[in-house]
Protein backbone atom coordinates (compact mmCIF):
# COMPACT_ATOMS: atom_id res chain seq x y z
CA UNK A 1 0.00 0.00 0.00
CA UNK A 2 1.41 3.25 -1.00
CA UNK A 3 0.39 6.90 -0.97
CA UNK A 4 0.64 8.33 -4.29
CA UNK A 5 -0.87 11.86 -4.24
CA UNK A 6 -1.21 14.42 -0.80
CA UNK A 7 -3.07 17.47 -0.95
CA UNK A 8 -4.78 20.12 1.08
CA UNK A 9 -7.21 23.24 0.96
CA UNK A 10 -8.66 25.43 2.59
CA UNK A 11 -12.00 24.90 4.21
CA UNK A 12 -14.01 26.79 7.11
CA UNK A 13 -14.26 25.96 10.66
CA UNK A 14 -17.56 26.20 12.92
CA UNK A 15 -17.17 30.15 14.05
CA UNK A 16 -16.81 30.74 10.51
CA UNK A 17 -13.04 31.34 9.88
CA UNK A 18 -10.87 29.56 7.57
CA UNK A 19 -9.23 26.23 8.57
CA UNK A 20 -7.35 23.35 6.09
CA UNK A 21 -7.84 19.50 5.49
CA UNK A 22 -5.55 17.12 3.74
CA UNK A 23 -6.09 14.80 1.61
CA UNK A 24 -4.30 11.75 1.01
CA UNK A 25 -4.93 9.06 -2.18
CA UNK A 26 -3.45 5.70 -2.51
CA UNK A 27 -2.36 3.71 -5.27
CA UNK A 28 -5.40 2.25 -6.72
CA UNK A 29 -7.88 5.49 -5.77
CA UNK A 30 -8.59 4.72 -2.49
CA UNK A 31 -8.78 8.38 -0.86
CA UNK A 32 -8.98 9.99 2.95
CA UNK A 33 -9.03 13.32 4.44
CA UNK A 34 -8.01 14.87 8.06
CA UNK A 35 -9.40 18.32 8.97
CA UNK A 36 -7.04 20.49 11.26
CA UNK A 37 -9.92 22.29 14.33
CA UNK A 38 -8.77 25.21 16.06
CA UNK A 39 -9.15 26.55 19.87
CA UNK A 40 -9.80 29.64 21.45
CA UNK A 41 -8.76 29.01 25.09
CA UNK A 42 -5.14 27.59 24.21
CA UNK A 43 -2.20 26.47 26.08
CA UNK A 44 1.13 28.75 25.54
CA UNK A 45 3.33 25.43 24.80
CA UNK A 46 0.27 23.93 22.10
CA UNK A 47 1.88 23.05 18.23
CA UNK A 48 1.40 26.42 16.60
CA UNK A 49 -1.26 27.19 13.56
CA UNK A 50 0.52 28.62 10.60
CA UNK A 51 -1.69 31.30 9.86
CA UNK A 52 -1.00 34.41 6.88
CA UNK A 53 -1.31 37.19 9.08
CA UNK A 54 -2.16 40.61 7.66
CA UNK A 55 -5.65 42.32 7.53
CA UNK A 56 -7.10 39.51 5.33
CA UNK A 57 -9.60 37.11 7.10
CA UNK A 58 -8.47 38.84 10.59
CA UNK A 59 -4.92 37.25 9.63
CA UNK A 60 -6.01 33.88 9.75
CA UNK A 61 -5.69 33.06 6.47
CA UNK A 62 -4.31 29.16 5.75
CA UNK A 63 -2.49 29.74 2.25
CA UNK A 64 1.17 29.21 3.90
CA UNK A 65 -0.04 26.05 5.56
CA UNK A 66 -1.77 24.47 2.70
CA UNK A 67 1.17 25.69 0.72
CA UNK A 68 3.55 23.62 3.28
CA UNK A 69 1.15 20.45 2.91
CA UNK A 70 1.47 20.46 -1.48
CA UNK A 71 5.23 21.68 -1.66
CA UNK A 72 7.05 20.37 1.71
CA UNK A 73 4.87 17.50 3.39
CA UNK A 74 3.76 15.60 -0.18
CA UNK A 75 6.86 15.09 -1.68
CA UNK A 76 8.40 14.02 1.78
CA UNK A 77 6.07 11.74 1.81
CA UNK A 78 4.77 10.66 -1.44
CA UNK A 79 5.42 6.86 -1.75
CA UNK A 80 5.21 5.59 1.64
CA UNK A 81 2.87 3.54 3.18
CA UNK A 82 0.25 5.25 4.56
CA UNK A 83 0.07 2.41 7.48
CA UNK A 84 3.53 3.51 8.77
CA UNK A 85 1.80 6.28 10.54
CA UNK A 86 4.85 6.90 13.22
CA UNK A 87 7.19 6.75 10.29
CA UNK A 88 5.64 9.55 9.09
CA UNK A 89 4.78 11.61 11.42
CA UNK A 90 8.29 11.31 12.79
CA UNK A 91 9.44 12.57 9.49
CA UNK A 92 7.21 15.78 9.37
CA UNK A 93 8.44 16.39 12.91
CA UNK A 94 12.05 16.02 11.90
CA UNK A 95 11.42 18.20 8.42
CA UNK A 96 9.48 21.13 10.83
CA UNK A 97 12.66 21.05 13.15
CA UNK A 98 11.33 23.47 15.69
CA UNK A 99 9.75 22.70 18.87
CA UNK A 100 6.40 23.88 18.02
CA UNK A 101 5.72 23.01 14.92
CA UNK A 102 6.33 26.90 14.04
CA UNK A 103 7.72 25.67 10.12
CA UNK A 104 5.21 23.67 8.30
CA UNK A 105 2.57 24.42 11.07
CA UNK A 106 0.36 22.21 13.75
CA UNK A 107 -2.67 22.60 11.81
CA UNK A 108 -0.58 20.97 8.55
CA UNK A 109 1.02 18.22 10.18
CA UNK A 110 -2.56 17.45 11.97
CA UNK A 111 -4.44 17.66 8.78
CA UNK A 112 -1.86 15.39 7.08
CA UNK A 113 -1.32 12.76 10.25
CA UNK A 114 -5.28 12.25 10.58
CA UNK A 115 -5.70 11.81 6.34
CA UNK A 116 -2.83 9.24 6.69
CA UNK A 117 -4.93 7.72 9.42
CA UNK A 118 -8.04 7.66 7.74
CA UNK A 119 -6.10 6.65 4.17
CA UNK A 120 -4.69 3.50 5.67
CA UNK A 121 -8.23 2.20 7.79
CA UNK A 122 -9.62 3.03 4.39
CA UNK A 123 -6.90 0.84 2.35
CA UNK A 124 -6.81 -1.83 4.59
CA UNK A 125 -10.66 -2.23 4.52
CA UNK A 126 -11.54 -1.82 8.43
CA UNK A 127 -12.92 0.54 10.40
CA UNK A 128 -10.95 3.42 11.57
CA UNK A 129 -12.03 2.77 15.23
CA UNK A 130 -10.52 -1.06 14.76
CA UNK A 131 -7.19 0.70 13.14
CA UNK A 132 -6.88 3.39 16.34
CA UNK A 133 -7.43 -0.28 18.38
CA UNK A 134 -4.32 -1.84 16.60
CA UNK A 135 -2.26 0.74 16.54
CA UNK A 136 -2.78 1.31 20.64
CA UNK A 137 -2.69 -2.49 21.05
CA UNK A 138 -6.02 -1.94 23.21
CA UNK A 139 -9.47 -3.20 23.31
CA UNK A 140 -11.91 -1.06 21.42
CA UNK A 141 -14.49 0.81 24.24
CA UNK A 142 -17.31 3.42 23.49
CA UNK A 143 -16.41 6.07 25.50
CA UNK A 144 -18.01 8.26 27.86
CA UNK A 145 -19.25 11.63 26.43
CA UNK A 146 -18.89 14.64 29.00
CA UNK A 147 -21.56 16.83 27.31
CA UNK A 148 -21.29 20.26 27.68
CA UNK A 149 -25.12 22.02 28.62
CA UNK A 150 -24.30 25.80 29.13
CA UNK A 151 -20.63 27.28 27.52
CA UNK A 152 -18.91 30.14 29.12
CA UNK A 153 -15.32 31.62 29.16
CA UNK A 154 -13.56 32.23 26.00
CA UNK A 155 -16.40 30.59 23.91
CA UNK A 156 -19.60 33.12 24.60
CA UNK A 157 -17.17 36.32 24.94
CA UNK A 158 -16.38 35.61 28.63
CA UNK A 159 -20.22 36.19 29.61
CA UNK A 160 -19.55 33.61 32.81
CA UNK A 161 -16.22 32.74 33.87
CA UNK A 162 -16.79 28.96 33.68
CA UNK A 163 -15.71 27.60 30.55
CA UNK A 164 -18.05 24.56 30.09
CA UNK A 165 -20.42 23.39 32.47
CA UNK A 166 -20.78 19.52 31.33
CA UNK A 167 -22.87 16.65 32.29
CA UNK A 168 -22.10 12.86 32.50
CA UNK A 169 -23.89 9.47 33.06
CA UNK A 170 -21.81 7.33 33.61
CA UNK A 171 -24.77 4.84 34.81
CA UNK A 172 -26.14 4.78 32.03
CA UNK A 173 -25.79 1.28 30.14
CA UNK A 174 -24.50 1.95 26.57
CA UNK A 175 -23.81 5.11 24.41
CA UNK A 176 -27.17 5.43 23.15
CA UNK A 177 -29.20 5.90 26.81
CA UNK A 178 -25.88 7.84 27.50
CA UNK A 179 -27.06 10.64 24.10
CA UNK A 180 -30.67 10.27 25.12
CA UNK A 181 -30.13 10.70 28.93
CA UNK A 182 -27.61 14.01 27.73
CA UNK A 183 -30.38 15.07 25.31
CA UNK A 184 -32.91 15.25 28.10
CA UNK A 185 -31.13 17.46 30.34
CA UNK A 186 -29.78 19.64 27.17
CA UNK A 187 -33.75 20.53 26.52
CA UNK A 188 -34.65 20.52 30.13
CA UNK A 189 -31.93 23.14 30.70
CA UNK A 190 -33.24 25.76 27.05
CA UNK A 191 -36.56 25.12 28.62
CA UNK A 192 -35.54 26.48 32.35
CA UNK A 193 -33.84 29.46 30.19
CA UNK A 194 -36.53 30.24 28.02
CA UNK A 195 -39.14 29.84 31.10
CA UNK A 196 -37.07 32.70 32.73
CA UNK A 197 -36.77 34.98 30.09
CA UNK A 198 -32.68 34.24 29.50
CA UNK A 199 -32.64 32.14 26.30
CA UNK A 200 -30.04 33.94 24.52
CA UNK A 201 -28.93 31.48 21.93
CA UNK A 202 -25.76 29.11 21.89
CA UNK A 203 -22.48 29.75 22.97
CA UNK A 204 -19.06 28.04 20.23
CA UNK A 205 -19.79 24.79 21.14
CA UNK A 206 -23.84 24.60 21.36
CA UNK A 207 -23.88 24.75 24.76
CA UNK A 208 -27.38 27.03 25.80
CA UNK A 209 -25.59 31.27 26.06
CA UNK A 210 -24.89 31.66 29.29
CA UNK A 211 -27.38 34.30 30.50
CA UNK A 212 -26.28 34.13 34.48
CA UNK A 213 -26.05 36.54 37.22
CA UNK A 214 -23.11 34.43 39.09
CA UNK A 215 -21.05 31.43 38.22
CA UNK A 216 -23.08 29.57 41.09
CA UNK A 217 -26.46 30.72 39.38
CA UNK A 218 -25.01 28.50 36.37
CA UNK A 219 -24.16 25.79 38.47
CA UNK A 220 -27.93 25.99 40.69
CA UNK A 221 -29.49 25.76 37.41
CA UNK A 222 -27.37 22.91 35.96
CA UNK A 223 -28.40 21.22 38.73
CA UNK A 224 -32.14 21.96 38.74
CA UNK A 225 -31.97 21.09 34.78
CA UNK A 226 -30.60 17.16 35.57
CA UNK A 227 -33.34 17.20 38.16
CA UNK A 228 -35.89 18.38 35.80
CA UNK A 229 -34.76 15.98 33.25
CA UNK A 230 -35.25 13.06 35.98
CA UNK A 231 -32.23 11.39 34.65
CA UNK A 232 -29.12 10.16 36.93
CA UNK A 233 -26.30 12.20 35.47
CA UNK A 234 -23.14 14.12 37.42
CA UNK A 235 -21.36 17.43 36.60
CA UNK A 236 -18.06 17.98 34.83
CA UNK A 237 -16.65 21.75 34.77
CA UNK A 238 -13.51 23.10 32.94
CA UNK A 239 -12.64 26.30 34.10
CA UNK A 240 -9.91 27.02 31.67
CA UNK A 241 -8.55 28.79 34.19
CA UNK A 242 -5.55 30.03 32.52
CA UNK A 243 -7.86 32.49 31.03
CA UNK A 244 -8.41 33.59 34.33
CA UNK A 245 -5.12 34.26 35.76
CA UNK A 246 -3.51 37.58 35.40
CA UNK A 247 -0.72 38.79 38.19
CA UNK A 248 -0.51 35.94 39.79
CA UNK A 249 -4.18 36.05 40.91
CA UNK A 250 -7.98 34.73 39.29
CA UNK A 251 -10.36 37.44 38.16
CA UNK A 252 -13.90 35.91 38.25
CA UNK A 253 -15.61 39.05 36.63
CA UNK A 254 -18.98 37.57 36.55
CA UNK A 255 -18.83 37.69 40.71
CA UNK A 256 -16.42 40.72 40.53
CA UNK A 257 -14.03 38.59 42.52
CA UNK A 258 -10.28 38.21 41.85
CA UNK A 259 -8.83 35.14 44.12
CA UNK A 260 -5.10 34.01 45.14
CA UNK A 261 -4.36 30.66 44.55
CA UNK A 262 -5.28 29.70 47.61
CA UNK A 263 -8.73 31.68 47.61
CA UNK A 264 -9.57 29.72 44.33
CA UNK A 265 -9.02 26.02 45.96
CA UNK A 266 -11.24 27.47 48.50
CA UNK A 267 -13.90 28.18 46.24
CA UNK A 268 -13.66 25.32 43.66
CA UNK A 269 -13.92 23.04 47.03
CA UNK A 270 -17.10 24.94 48.52
CA UNK A 271 -18.22 24.00 45.14
CA UNK A 272 -17.50 20.46 44.95
CA UNK A 273 -19.13 20.14 48.41
CA UNK A 274 -22.30 21.63 47.09
CA UNK A 275 -22.97 20.26 44.19
CA UNK A 276 -22.31 16.93 42.63
CA UNK A 277 -19.40 18.00 40.41
CA UNK A 278 -17.05 14.58 39.08
CA UNK A 279 -14.64 15.78 37.37
CA UNK A 280 -12.64 19.49 36.68
CA UNK A 281 -10.62 20.35 34.06
CA UNK A 282 -7.66 23.30 34.10
CA UNK A 283 -8.41 24.34 37.90
CA UNK A 284 -5.68 26.02 37.90
CA UNK A 285 -3.86 28.01 35.58
CA UNK A 286 -1.08 26.20 33.64
CA UNK A 287 1.14 29.03 35.75
CA UNK A 288 0.05 28.08 38.98
CA UNK A 289 1.53 24.26 38.97
CA UNK A 290 1.38 24.68 42.52
CA UNK A 291 -2.35 25.50 42.76
CA UNK A 292 -3.30 22.52 40.44
CA UNK A 293 -0.88 20.36 42.89
CA UNK A 294 -2.29 21.60 46.02
CA UNK A 295 -5.55 20.78 44.36
CA UNK A 296 -4.79 17.54 43.52
CA UNK A 297 -3.48 16.57 47.09
CA UNK A 298 -6.79 17.86 48.40
CA UNK A 299 -9.54 16.55 45.63
CA UNK A 300 -7.33 13.83 43.92
CA UNK A 301 -8.91 10.97 45.20
CA UNK A 302 -12.51 11.77 44.99
CA UNK A 303 -12.77 13.66 41.93
CA UNK A 304 -10.90 13.49 38.37
CA UNK A 305 -8.77 16.56 37.66
CA UNK A 306 -8.03 16.97 34.03
CA UNK A 307 -5.10 18.55 32.49
CA UNK A 308 -5.43 20.61 29.32
CA UNK A 309 -3.45 23.66 28.89
CA UNK A 310 -1.02 22.93 31.33
CA UNK A 311 -0.41 19.29 29.51
CA UNK A 312 -0.89 20.14 25.75
CA UNK A 313 -0.90 16.90 24.65
CA UNK A 314 2.63 16.12 25.65
CA UNK A 315 4.14 13.13 27.43
CA UNK A 316 6.90 14.71 28.67
CA UNK A 317 4.66 17.01 30.58
CA UNK A 318 2.20 14.72 31.58
CA UNK A 319 4.74 12.56 33.07
CA UNK A 320 6.55 15.07 35.24
CA UNK A 321 2.84 16.33 35.80
CA UNK A 322 2.05 12.52 37.31
CA UNK A 323 5.58 12.93 39.01
CA UNK A 324 4.34 16.17 40.86
CA UNK A 325 0.70 14.76 41.56
CA UNK A 326 -0.86 18.01 39.54
CA UNK A 327 -3.90 15.92 38.30
CA UNK A 328 -4.83 12.90 37.29
CA UNK A 329 -6.43 12.26 34.23
CA UNK A 330 -5.08 13.96 30.82
CA UNK A 331 -7.02 16.12 28.15
CA UNK A 332 -5.81 14.36 24.52
CA UNK A 333 -6.34 17.10 21.68
CA UNK A 334 -4.51 15.77 18.55
CA UNK A 335 -3.83 19.28 17.21
CA UNK A 336 -2.44 20.21 20.63
CA UNK A 337 0.47 17.84 19.73
CA UNK A 338 0.42 17.77 15.85
CA UNK A 339 0.64 14.63 15.26
CA UNK A 340 -1.20 11.66 15.56
CA UNK A 341 1.55 9.17 17.12
CA UNK A 342 2.40 11.96 19.35
CA UNK A 343 -0.94 12.42 20.77
CA UNK A 344 -0.91 7.94 20.92
CA UNK A 345 2.08 8.99 22.91
CA UNK A 346 0.43 10.90 25.64
CA UNK A 347 -2.38 8.35 26.11
CA UNK A 348 -0.10 5.70 26.91
CA UNK A 349 2.43 8.00 29.18
CA UNK A 350 -1.52 8.75 31.05
CA UNK A 351 -2.34 5.07 31.68
CA UNK A 352 1.25 4.49 32.43
CA UNK A 353 0.41 7.35 35.28
CA UNK A 354 -2.64 4.94 35.98
CA UNK A 355 -4.20 8.68 34.90
CA UNK A 356 -7.64 8.55 32.86
CA UNK A 357 -7.59 10.12 29.55
CA UNK A 358 -10.35 11.96 27.68
CA UNK A 359 -10.29 12.65 23.77
CA UNK A 360 -11.23 16.21 22.98
CA UNK A 361 -12.72 18.15 19.96
CA UNK A 362 -11.40 21.79 20.20
CA UNK A 363 -14.04 25.16 20.09
CA UNK A 364 -13.23 25.60 16.68
CA UNK A 365 -14.48 22.30 14.77
CA UNK A 366 -15.25 20.64 11.66
CA UNK A 367 -17.23 17.67 10.37
CA UNK A 368 -14.75 15.15 10.75
CA UNK A 369 -15.26 13.09 12.93
CA UNK A 370 -11.78 11.12 13.50
CA UNK A 371 -11.59 11.72 17.11
CA UNK A 372 -14.52 9.82 17.98
CA UNK A 373 -12.64 6.56 16.36
CA UNK A 374 -9.47 7.23 18.42
CA UNK A 375 -11.83 7.92 21.41
CA UNK A 376 -13.06 4.25 20.74
CA UNK A 377 -9.78 2.57 19.14
CA UNK A 378 -7.62 3.77 22.21
CA UNK A 379 -9.96 2.67 24.98
CA UNK A 380 -9.12 6.09 26.35
CA UNK A 381 -12.58 6.09 28.48
CA UNK A 382 -13.67 9.40 27.96
CA UNK A 383 -14.77 11.81 25.01
CA UNK A 384 -15.21 15.51 25.06
CA UNK A 385 -16.90 17.25 22.05
CA UNK A 386 -19.00 20.14 23.13
CA UNK A 387 -22.88 20.17 23.54
CA UNK A 388 -25.68 18.65 21.92
CA UNK A 389 -26.36 20.92 19.15
CA UNK A 390 -24.38 22.65 15.96
CA UNK A 391 -23.60 19.64 13.55
CA UNK A 392 -19.96 20.07 13.96
CA UNK A 393 -20.87 18.34 17.75
CA UNK A 394 -23.32 16.25 16.31
CA UNK A 395 -21.20 14.37 13.74
CA UNK A 396 -19.10 13.33 16.26
CA UNK A 397 -21.33 11.85 18.85
CA UNK A 398 -23.38 10.07 15.57
CA UNK A 399 -20.07 8.75 14.73
CA UNK A 400 -20.31 7.17 18.22
CA UNK A 401 -23.91 5.67 17.25
CA UNK A 402 -22.42 4.13 14.15
CA UNK A 403 -19.52 2.92 15.85
CA UNK A 404 -21.66 1.51 18.19
CA UNK A 405 -23.78 -0.69 15.58
CA UNK A 406 -19.94 -2.28 14.68
CA UNK A 407 -18.70 -3.06 17.76
CA UNK A 408 -21.67 -3.88 20.38
CA UNK A 409 -23.31 -1.65 22.36
CA UNK A 410 -21.47 -3.48 25.60
CA UNK A 411 -17.86 -2.40 24.72
CA UNK A 412 -18.73 1.01 26.29
CA UNK A 413 -16.89 2.74 29.24
CA UNK A 414 -19.97 3.73 31.06
CA UNK A 415 -22.33 1.84 32.12
CA UNK A 416 -20.65 0.24 35.20
CA UNK A 417 -21.71 -0.41 38.85
CA UNK A 418 -21.93 3.14 40.65
CA UNK A 419 -20.09 1.59 43.35
CA UNK A 420 -16.32 2.21 43.74
CA UNK A 421 -15.51 4.50 41.30
CA UNK A 422 -14.07 7.70 40.65
CA UNK A 423 -17.62 9.18 39.90
CA UNK A 424 -19.12 7.34 42.65
CA UNK A 425 -16.85 8.76 44.91
CA UNK A 426 -17.99 12.26 44.24
CA UNK A 427 -21.75 11.19 44.49
CA UNK A 428 -21.83 11.56 48.22
CA UNK A 429 -23.94 14.88 47.91
P1 LIG B 1 -10.44 25.46 23.01
O1 LIG B 1 -11.04 24.98 24.40
O2 LIG B 1 -10.66 24.42 21.99
O3 LIG B 1 -11.18 26.73 22.74
O4 LIG B 1 -8.98 25.74 23.25
C1 LIG B 1 -11.42 23.70 24.69
C2 LIG B 1 -10.96 23.33 26.07
O5 LIG B 1 -10.46 24.18 26.82
O6 LIG B 1 -11.04 22.17 26.44
ZN1 LIG C 1 -9.95 22.78 28.52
Amino acid sequence: MKIEEVSARRIWDSRGRPTMEAVVRLQGGIGARGAAPAGASRGSKEAVELRDGGERLGGLGVERAVQAVREVIAPAIIGMDPRSQREIDSLMIEIDGTPNRSRLGGNATTAVSLAVFNAAAAGTGVPAWMKAAEDARQDPELPLPEIQIFGGGAHAQRRIDIQDLMVMAPGAANFEECLELTAEIYQAAGALMRERGRLAGVADEGGWWPDFKSNEEALETLVLAIGKAGVDAVISLDMAASELWSDGRYRLSLDGTELDSGGMLELLSKWIEAYPIVSIEDPFSEHDMEGMRSFTEAHGDRIQIVGDDCLVTNPARIRSAAKANACNAALLKVNQAGTLSETLDAHAAARAAGWRSIVSARSGETEDATISHLATGWGAGQLKVGSFARSERMAKWNECVRIQDEIGARAFAGGKPLSGTWWAESRRA
